[in-house]
Order: C-alpha cells, then sequence, then structure tokens
C-alpha cells in the first residue's frame, strides 16, 4: 500500500553500509520511520533530502515485516522546502536541532496530529528572521507540551483552588502538576525535587505562551531573570514526558 506524505525530517541514522533510517514528522501520518534503501551510494541523489529540517514530500510503503526496525520503506519523492536558512547560522541552526530533539522525544509513531506539524512549520519559518529567538523557542516548546496533552495547572492553586493574587512567588508542584500557594506548601511534605519556586512574573508569562500567537510574543520585552526562570521550569516540567533524554538541553 503506498501512500504520500508531507513532512521534516527529524534526524536519520545509518543501518547499513548503504542505507538509511529516517525519521520524518508528517502532516499525514504524524511520526514515521522510513527506510531509504541504497541512499549512502555516491550515484543515489536522494541522499540531500535527509538532511534536519528539510520539508519533503515522500511516496512510502508500508512494509510487511518489521526486519529493517521501520514500518515504512521510501518509494521515491522530492524535496519541497530544503530549509537552507536554518542551517546557516549556527545560532539558529542549534535551535532547530533542539526543535527536532524535542519533537522527537515527546512523540510517539504514527500518531497523527495536524496542529503539532503546522507548529513546527510555523516555528522553522519565523526562527530564520527572529530577534527574540528564546523567548519564540520557550514558547513553541510550551504549547508543543499542551498539544501532547500535558498542560500544567497555573491559573489557580491545585490545592485549596483559590486564585494567585497579591504574592510574588508560589511554588510548582510535580507531583500534581501545578501551583500551590504557600499556604497549602506548608500542609505539604514535598522534597526539594518535588517542587519549584517559581514568581507570578515567571506564571504570567507561561500564560502568555499560550494566549499570543508568535508575532506577539516576538515583541515581549522579557527580563533575563525571567527567562532563566521560565527556561529552568520547562526543562524540570519536560522530564515527566520526555520518553528518551533530550540530546540537547532547553536551557541554555
Ligand atoms: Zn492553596
Amino acid at each position: 500500500m503506498y501512500c504520500i506524505i508531507n513532512g521534516f525530517v527529524i534526524n536519520r541514522k545509518n543501518f547499513s553500509e548503504y542505507d538509511k533510517i529516517a525519521t520524518i514528522y508528517s502532516l499525514q501520518l504524524g511520526k514515521v520511520k522510513v527506510f531509504f534503501k541504497s541512499v549512502n551510494k555516491i550515484t543515489s541523489k536522494f541522499i540531500s533530502f535527509l538532511e534536519p529540517a528539510t520539508e519533503v514530500e515522500l511516496q512510502i510503503v508500508k512494509l510487511k515485516n518489521k526486519n529493517y526496525d521501520t514500518t515504512f520503506k521510501f518509494a521515491g519523492g522530492k524535496v519541497l522546502n530544503f530549509n537552507d536558512k536554518l542551517r546557516e547560522n549556527f545560532k539558529i541552526y542549534e535551535y532547530t536541532c533542539r526543535i527536532l530533539d524535542l519533537v522527537d522525544a515527546l512523540t510517539f509513531e504514527c500518531g497523527k496530529d495536524e496542529n503539532k506539524f503546522f507548529l513546527i512549520k510555523r516555528m522553522f519559518d519565523f526562527l530564520d528572521h527572529n530577534k527574540n529567538i528564546e523567548v519564540v523557542f520557550l514558547a513553541f516548546v510550551f504549547r508543543f507540551i499542551k498539544l501532547c496533552g500535558y498542560m500544567p495547572e497555573l491559573n489557580k492553586c491545585v490545592k485549596c483552588k483559590s486564585s494567585l493574587n497579591n504574592k510574588f512567588y508560589f511554588y510548582f508542584d510535580f507531583i500534581d502538576k501545578g501551583i500551590v500557594c504557600s499556604e497549602c506548601l506548608k500542609t505539604l511534605a514535598l522534597s526539594d525535587l518535588e517542587k519549584l519556586k517559581i514568581s507570578l512574573s515567571a506564571i504570567e508569562l507561561l500564560k502568555k505562551f499560550y494566549k499570543l500567537n508568535a508575532e506577539e510574543i516576538e515583541k515581549l520585552k522579557v527580563d533575563t531573570e525571567v527567562i532563566d526562570e521560565v527556561s529552568k521550569f520547562i526543562f524540570l516540567y519536560l522530564q515527566n514526558y520526555l520518553h528518551r533524554p533530550l540530546r540537547y538541553e532547553v536551557n541554555f
């Protein structure tokens, strides 16, 4: 059975001397692994398909057995966008690698999600000209976490349900996945690994990541300490949901 998919190359690895397996995040099927036979041969014209972040249209065929540790085999296709701009500058390429690594570590094969595909596509469009790159990247990570269904409670205390007013600092409870007020914290016996002090400014920024579009996020002026705090929080929060360790850490 043939099918045609549009997707981004997340990574690729050698399977044997001439063959490769590529992981693609596609619009039609979500994440898929595709076997590329003889792609390492000098005569193959398809090796350029497999640069990370390249947008491709592939004809793939489902394999009857999984001898290759993959479900599909490459049967033809074309490059839609080489995304060269994402590889020209070292800083942008580093962000590109972080995005691809994160998508791979947070998704499972054949879990179709068009919103995730379009979020990745939009992030790549933004990345090549973005000035506020760190904040836009953190917003991408947080939105991707939301699309995976792992949204934390940020609007009220997860214990007493009171709204978060008139205080500068709160705690995040990694067990109940939400903010706890200082009153409730006194009644809990959370270890340092289970809680993190978090400022109201950091909580407000996280909420903006959900509410604002990319153009608005690009224009936000955020203090370095708040960026560092949000970056640390997101990295720690992510650890609950990754199915393998990240190769690139979220915070710098
Ligand atoms: Zn409370």
